[in-house]
């Protein structure tokens, strides 16, 4: 196991499965010791710890839901309890579904809200005070921000929030060294794109981009890895477009 006094220490949220998975998989290869974050899906956070271990990086799953302070609290404290201060944190946990507006529920625009928006805000707010200096922010927002498709504009609001934020936050935290990002993925494999869409729309999202595919977890993966890694030291307040040239 890596040596977990020297590691530096990485929260991934909404890790369980996805983008986030990959990411935790990623960073803990990179030697970062790793909180797996999830809301439900504790079997999969679990396996995906246990496998993270046996190859002997130092990680914990973490149940705790972003869009409630007193659960993000509680992550820092157990993080830091278990695995010492934490230097990076990414902001992978999200939801979509993508209804038109007209037709979007009150239940459904607050539950977008508080886990894309108010999410990424308790853990931001929690890491101003929290977070090492010189550490790394890796915020999520959408290429979809830039596309204007029918049925995201609940999501892309989020997701705008979530730029502001960025750009925003990390003016607000000169003289600690910290870089505040955003990756921006276009369509990517994982449930949260895939589910409820037939092939044929499956294969018109991946035939848009000049690079002729769907993105995988593990390109966006390699995107958060080089803004929390040494190489991206010198890029801060930006959104990083990670989509296969798409927008
Ligand atoms: P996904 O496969 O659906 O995974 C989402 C993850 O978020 C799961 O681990 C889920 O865990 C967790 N989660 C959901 N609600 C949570 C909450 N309240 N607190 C903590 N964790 C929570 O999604 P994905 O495709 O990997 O998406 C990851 C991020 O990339 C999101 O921010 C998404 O908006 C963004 N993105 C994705 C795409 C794409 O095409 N896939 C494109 C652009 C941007 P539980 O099951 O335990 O809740």
């Amino acid at each position: 196991m890596n040596n977990v006094k020297n590691a530096q220490v990485a929260i991934v949220t909404g890790a369980s499965r996805g983008i986030g998975a990959a990411i935790a998989r990623r960073l803990a290869s990179e030697g970062f010791a790793v909180v797996v974050n999830y809301a439900a899906s504790s079997q999969e956070a679990d396996a995906l710890v246990a496998g993270l271990k046996a190859e002997g990086a130092a990680a914990i799953a973490i149940k705790a839901d972003v869009s409630n302070a007193d659960d993000v609290r509680r992550m820092f404290d157990a993080a830091e309890q278990q695995l010492g201060r934490v230097d990076v944190l990414v902001n992978n946990a999200g939801v979509l579904k993508t209804v038109p507006l007209a037709d979007t529920s009150d239940a459904l625009y607050a539950q977008t809200f508080d886990i894309n928006v108010r999410g990424t805000f308790n853990t931001l707010r929690e890491a101003a005070s929290r977070l090492n200096d010189g550490g790394r922010i890796v915020n999520f927002s959408s290429t979809t921000l830039a596309l204007n498709m029918p049925g995201y504009a609940v999501y892309n609001a989020t997701k705008a929030a979530v730029e502001a934020f960025t750009h925003v936050f990390a003016k607000e935290l000169r003289g600690r060294n910290i870089t505040v990002n955003a990756v921006a993925p276009g369509p990517i494999a994982t449930s949260l794109f895939l589910d409820g869409k037939t092939e044929e729309q499956v294969q018109n999202f991946a035939k848009m981009p000049p690079l002729q595919r769907l993105g995988q977890p593990e390109d966006i993966a390699s995107v958060v890895a080089f803004l929390a890694g040494p190489d991206g030291a010198w890029v801060n307040g930006q959104i990083l477009r990670a989509n296969g040239g798409l927008a």
